[in-house]
């Protein structure tokens, strides 16, 4: 049966037991679940514990408490403390530091849900004789100093997202040297090694003489590793950066577009030396 929505069935201020939770909470026709639906940050941020640092609102494993979802916590507080630790770096806190353009890209870069919902978004890295050193970091300003000590110390450093890729900056985009790519979590060009003999099949841009333009296909590909964060090829920011990117203009009468990657035919046995 359904149930008008007009006639005597108004709630009023005091009927609705969210009326005391929520700022300037109207009167309203329709039941309580519709009214929690439309205010469920304001209700939730007024049961959730209250807490007073950060690192509280994360379990052993550093996720985000399920308590902590969809409130002023997750919505305002986590977002405002990482906006204030990039500016630090902006600011030039830590103004000894040359930030790189993938490091300014991402501190410029608001975080997303899945980093906000990390006790740990970034990390710094230092290769030392052929093994990883990792140091976890609960915000950018953090990481970026790590990383200048350690860099200081150790001679490399490198601040790596880790619950994000971020694709390469416009500046750079086909522009890096032969053998370099763009590794999204390091945030900087990088020369990706082989996985064994590991391959996959993705997309990859290649020239089109008939369209006279760019097109995707499915190829199949060599796998390739990070040798400072350990990501892949086969990663969607991967393969987004390192492909050509349409902002070349073909001259009127050009033929063709020198192609950037080529499959290298060894006798029999095509290597691939792709991207
Ligand atoms: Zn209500
Ligand atoms: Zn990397």
């Amino acid at each position: 049966m359904r149930r008008s929505l007009t006639s005597g069935n108004t709630m009023t201020t005091s009927d609705c037991p969210w009326a005391s939770i929520v700022p300037r909470h109207k009167d309203h026709e329709d039941s309580e679940s519709a009214c929690y639906a439309r205010n469920t940050v304001a209700i939730r941020s007024h049961f959730r514990p209250r807490i007073s640092t950060i690192e509280e609102a994360y379990d052993a494993s550093g996720h985000l408490r399920s308590e902590f979802l969809e409130t002023d916590f997750e919505r305002v507080i986590l977002p405002r403390y990482h906006r204030r630790a990039a500016e630090a770096v902006l600011m030039g806190m830590n103004g000894r530091v040359r930030l790189t353009s993938g490091l300014r890209q991402a501190i410029r870069t608001p975080l997303t849900y899945n980093q906000l919902a990390h006790r740990h978004p970034w990390a710094v890295i230092v290769v030392r004789r052929g093994r990883r050193y990792r140091k976890l970091c609960a915000n950018i300003a953090t990481a970026v100093h790590t990383a200048a000590l350690l860099e200081e110390k150790y001679g490399n450093a490198t601040v790596v997202s880790r619950s994000r890729g971020y694709v390469i900056p416009p500046k750079l985009r086909g522009k890096l040297p032969k053998g370099w790519m763009w590794c999204p979590y390091c945030m900087k060009p990088r020369k990706f090694k082989r996985v064994a003999n590991e391959t996959f099949y993705g997309l990859r841009k290649v020239w089109s003489d008939d369209k006279q333009r760019y097109v995707f296909r499915e190829r199949k590909l060599a796998l390739l590793e990070c040798p400072c964060c350990g990501s892949t090829n086969r990663d969607t920011n991967f393969r987004r950066s390192n492909q050509p990117w349409e902002v070349r203009r073909v001259k009127r009468g050009a033929r063709k577009i020198k192609a950037r990657h080529k499959t290298r035919r060894r006798g029999n046995k095509i290597e691939v030396v792709v991207v």
